[in-house]
């Protein structure tokens, strides 16, 4: 049988929201914990560079990652890393318990999740290898540095259809390669796309592998049309992937009000249908996902929460009667 803590709240995950939000409840002088699977950065670690943080007009995504922990870390909330969530359930008495893969359970009073989401990854060859160096999975993010290139948008629903339309601002050239002969895309996307003289679609065709030169750089696409087997290169210097992301919001135990995409909804305390549980950052539904608004929900979450805990008698210490030490 494993450990079992108590904190005034748990915070799962540590990307740009986590992080944000154990800043906001260290300095609060809550009992905070984040628990994190790998290490604190989120998709931070898996980005080059990011050119739209305010303040920053340069950074990379390890740098501001790190600037992120040691901030959050100065003001009193622990790091827990290589933990992994693997469910949080609320208690008859109010608490929530988060379990770990170790059988450890942290129990709080509140909870903010923000355990951000995956991107489907379309699992062929140099895929992974030229991530940031090419392939990426964030058009507003990445796309200032194609600028007058030819690049490729692979899906065909709403995010390939969109940002494709967004990427001619930078690139002179979009193929968008699509593996059927129509796109899921809502009309208005497909109309704005096929009216695009940038873009050209590529139908009934599938990407077998990315292949870069001797610099590390994407350079080639090995295509296939799944209709006729034909395959071809095609030039390119940027490979954008849309074929779905996915909230990682599995481990909720309970039943949570989310929209059709399985985003968790919030009110605008970051709020989840279930009092005490709180989401921010990527895995709740929203406009859009990048690191300012992942850190502007944890800000609200986290005062929100010192909110709820004052509502709700105090603190763990008050609440549950101990205060961050195991058993
Ligand atoms: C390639 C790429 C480039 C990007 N570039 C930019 C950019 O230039 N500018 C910008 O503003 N945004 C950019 N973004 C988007 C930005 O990175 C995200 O919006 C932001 O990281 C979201 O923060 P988050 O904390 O919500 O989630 P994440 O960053 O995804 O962090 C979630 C954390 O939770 C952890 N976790 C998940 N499940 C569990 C569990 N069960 N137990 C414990 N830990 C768990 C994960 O390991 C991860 O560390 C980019 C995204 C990608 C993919």
């Amino acid at each position: 049988m494993g450990n079992t803590f108590t904190y005034d709240v748990v915070i799962i995950g540590a990307g740009p929201a986590g992080m944000c939000a154990a800043l906001y409840a260290g300095r609060s002088m809550l009992n905070a914990v984040v628990l994190e699977r790998g290490f604190p950065g989120g998709e931070l670690l898996n980005t080059e560079l990011v050119e739209d943080y305010p303040g920053f007009e340069r950074i990379l995504g390890h740098d501001l990652a790190a600037k992120f922990h040691e901030h959050a870390a100065k003001f009193g909330a622990e790091f827990r890393n290589g933990v992994h969530v693997t469910s949080v359930r609320k208690r008859e008495d109010g608490l929530f318990d988060s379990e770990t893969s170790e059988g450890d359970i942290y129990r709080s009073p509140a909870v903010i999740l923000t355990a951000g989401g995956t991107p489907v990854k379309l699992g062929i060859p140099g895929e992974l290898e030229y991530a940031g160096k090419g392939v990426s999975y964030c058009a507003i993010c990445d796309g200032a540095f194609f600028k007058k290139q030819t690049i490729a948008v692979i899906g065909g629903g709403d995010a390939a259809t969109e940002e494709a339309d967004f990427l001619t601002r930078y690139a002179d050239k979009v193929y968008l390669i699509h593996r059927r002969e129509s796109l899921r895309a809502s009309k208005i996307l497909q109309q704005r796309l096929f009216e695009n003289p940038k873009i050209e679609v590529i139908w009934n065709t599938v990407v077998d592998r990315i292949e870069g030169d001797e610099q590390g750089l994407v350079r080639t696409l090995g295509l296939r049309n799944v209709n006729t087997c034909e395959e071809r290169n095609l030039a390119a210097t940027g490979a954008f992937i849309f074929v779905g992301f996915r909230p990682n919001t599995g481990i909720i135990a309970d039943h949570v009000k989310h929209d059709a995409m399985g985003y968790l909804l919030t009110d605008a305390n970051m709020e989840t249908s279930i009092p005490g549980l709180f989401a921010a950052g990527d895995l709740r539904s929203q406009l859009t996902r990048q690191v300012t608004t992942a850190v502007g929900d944890a800000t609200t979450a986290a005062i929100a929460v010192e909110k709820y805990l004052k509502s709700h008698g105090g603190g763990a210490t008050e609440i549950i009667g101990t205060g961050g030490y195991s058993s």
